[in-house]
């Protein structure tokens, strides 16, 4: 796991990884499925993570470590953690268990309010180890780990450790803090949580507001009814242009854009009929309707009911 910062050291913002964030959210689905992904109701609560300086340094940060391994999930799972000197903030030996080592940075010791935050990515690699779930990359797999830390959770903590200040100036993980508050907003929709008040960093705070509303508009592309005027005409006119070209909408065109893949319109297998194709808010899996009408469809993967007019 990264720390970027230090006096004067950039941080990126926006959303230049969505649609990895997306992808790994749809890769959580998958692997754990709907069911599965209902399990982790339950955030680590800021008292969990709490590791102050009334803490015995080895004992307070066992403690926490545990209280990331419940919130994940992984029963059996035992974390040896260990500080040493260190340019990154945290490592973890995937291996096959049950007991794991973390090493953290030195740091820790004294600034020890973002050990939490550490240790959720760190704990998170366990789980997605275990689960066998991993995307090629290096970088990929590491927006994998903050994507389903934070959707799952226990990583809400990385954001809150995004802080600006005359005396602090750092970032934890990969994804940019608009992001990270991208996917803690679509996992409180998720389970009707409010994440608002457990922010101590009012640059996280206001990250995360950026990122919710970026989250809500996911729920307002067409074909879902809820999508606005102007997005329902442009709709309605790639529509009456039949089948999207093999390499998607138009270059410039609002349908391709940061925001990432959104419908498409294909032949239906059999018959001249046509169908839309696109990807469901909640979920990401594309989910194929019949074009002309109001319905309300069921995604097949994460089970949400979406209202649409396709
Ligand atoms: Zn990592
Ligand atoms: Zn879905």
């Amino acid at each position: 796991m990264t720390q970027n910062g230090g006096p004067g050291g950039p941080i990126e913002h926006g959303f230049p990884h969505l649609a990895t964030v997306r992808a790994s959210i749809t890769a959580l689905f998958r692997r754990l499925s709907a069911e599965g992904i209902r399990a982790y109701a339950a955030s680590v609560a800021p008292a969990d993570a709490a590791f102050d300086a009334a803490d015995d340094v080895h004992l307070g940060a066992q403690r926490v470590a545990s209280a990331m391994v419940r919130a994940l999930r992984l029963p059996d799972a035992r974390m040896v953690v260990a500080f040493r000197p260190m340019e990154q903030a945290a490592t973890v030996e995937l291996t096959a268990g049950p007991e794991y080592f973390v090493e953290v940075s030195d740091r820790f010791r004294t600034h020890r309010r973002d050990l939490a935050a550490a240790l959720s990515h760190e704990v998170t690699h366990v789980l997605l180890h275990r689960l066998g779930l991993r995307f090629p990359g290096t970088e990929e797999n590491e927006i994998l780990t903050d994507t389903a830390a934070v959707y799952l959770g226990a990583g809400w903590l990385l954001l809150d450790a995004y802080r600006e200040d005359a005396l602090t100036h750092q970032k934890f993980g990969y994804l940019t803090p608009e992001e990270f508050g991208y996917v803690l907003a679509r996992r409180a929709a998720l389970f009707g949580e409010d994440p608002s008040t457990w922010f101590t960093s009012p640059q996280a705070y206001e990250a995360y507001v950026r990122g919710r509303a970026q989250a809500e508009r996911d729920h307002r592309r067409p074909p879902l009814a809820a999508a606005g005027p102007l997005a329902r005409r442009r709709y309605a006119k790639a529509r009456r242009s039949g089948p999207t070209p093999a390499d998607g909408p138009a270059k410039g065109s609002a349908e391709r854009s940061a925001e990432g893949p959104a419908y498409r319109f294909e032949h239906e297998d059999s018959g001249p009929g046509l169908r839309v194709s696109f990807p469901c808010p909640v979920c990401g899996q594309r989910l194929r309707l019949p074009v002309g009408g109001r319905l309300r469809a069921r995604c097949g993967l994460c089970r949400t009911v979406l209202d649409c007019e396709t």
